[in-house]
């Protein structure tokens, strides 16, 4: 079958692989309805994570089963089904307290920009639906398995009330989903902040109430401004920079929280500003198994269409193109036809 691998900085190829295999009793291989590219893939591709070795690309999917291994009882053949980008076994203490992203198994799902894919510790990862859904849903059944598990997850560990005022530092797809989340959970305020045109119309289309393009100090001014000096109640940083987190503390409120999501690249906090600005942060990868259930049947009720997010297509032979057009942002997320 054609499946994506990264071969070093820049390179990134849709070339013959071979196809996945159960390997132990608690796999399945499942046929992918559509799958994607994240913007973290964009880090390998751009030569800021190791590439010495060639990568199987991919980490976000859905659809139908194909096989199940001996011991997998949840899931069978011919049902449809998403998996979180974490593999987890959903039993053990950090599953059991929702934290699955820090599963004692956790392994990190590769190669599912392909037609098929292996999903280890089935039962614990993938979540069926009751029955096969409509194909217009499929791009937001896609979403839920990463890019608006993590927006949710932002809002969740920023701790987004109703009534909140919340500031998103971040317009790609995390931020863009973050804002969803945010207005899912009732926020009266939602901040985007945003410098480009057709993400600033699709972060109002989410659910943001306020833009504001102006970065930096200039950036932190206006929230402050727009906040009577408080501050926001709950800042989702989406970004993972040096300066997206500085932006984020300091739009925050003494006693706000901070969910960060951005994977930090060369981020470093002061102590001593931390702890003068009595925030709390949580972070990390986002434990979106937690959340499958109810994102899912939120699609499913046609409630939410973060699918919306995606704004280009490709066939799979195409990926490189794909990969480009986030590089260059050209595009917000790529979508990847794979069938
Ligand atoms: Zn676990």
């Amino acid at each position: 079958m054609l499946g994506t691998i990264l071969h070093g900085p820049g390179d990134v190829r849709c070339e013959e692989v071979p196809e996945p295999k159960i390997l132990l009793p608690t796999d399945a291989i499942i046929r992918l309805s559509a799958s994607c590219i994240c913007g973290s893939d964009l880090w390998p591709y751009r030569g800021l994570n190791d590439t010495s070795q060639p990568m199987a690309m991919g980490h976000e999917y859905c659809g139908i089963v194909e096989a199940v291994g001996q011991d997998v009882k949840t899931v069978r053949p011919g049902q449809f089904v998403v998996g979180s980008f974490c593999i987890s076994d959903n039993t053990c203490p950090h599953c059991r307290f929702g934290f699955q992203s820090s599963c004692e198994k956790r392994e990190f799902m590769t190669g599912a920009q392909a037609p098929l894919a292996r999903v280890p510790l089935a039962d614990g990862t993938l979540v069926a639906t009751a029955e096969l859904p409509s194909d217009d849903l499929i791009p937001s059944l896609l979403a839920t398995s990463d890019v608006l598990g993590t927006g949710w997850y932002a809002a969740d560990a920023a701790r987004v009330q109703p009534g909140s005022t919340v500031v998103v530092v971040g317009d790609g797809a995390v931020g863009l989903m973050g804002v969803l989340a945010a207005k899912q959970k009732g926020a009266a305020r939602i901040i985007a902040m945003s410098r480009h045109k057709t993400r600033q119309d699709l972060a109002l289309e989410f659910g943001a109430t306020d833009i504001v393009s102006e970065r930096g100090d200039a950036g932190i001014a206006r929230i402050k401004a727009m906040t009577n000096s408080v501050g926001a109640d709950a800042v989702l940083e989406c970004v993972g920079t040096k300066e997206s987190m500085t932006q984020a503390i300091k739009c925050a409120r003494p006693g706000a929280m901070i969910g960060y999501v951005g994977v930090p690249h060369g981020v470093e906090l002061d102590g001593q500003e931390l702890f003068f600005s009595q925030t709390g942060m949580l972070g990390g990868p986002a434990p979106v198994r937690r959340f499958l259930p109810h994102l899912i049947e939120l699609v499913l009720q046609r409630k939410i269409n973060p699918g919306k997010v995606f704004d280009l297509t490709l066939p799979l032979a195409d990926v490189a193109e794909g990969y480009r057009a986030m590089d260059e942002r050209r595009a917000i997320k790529t979508l990847l036809r794979v069938q």
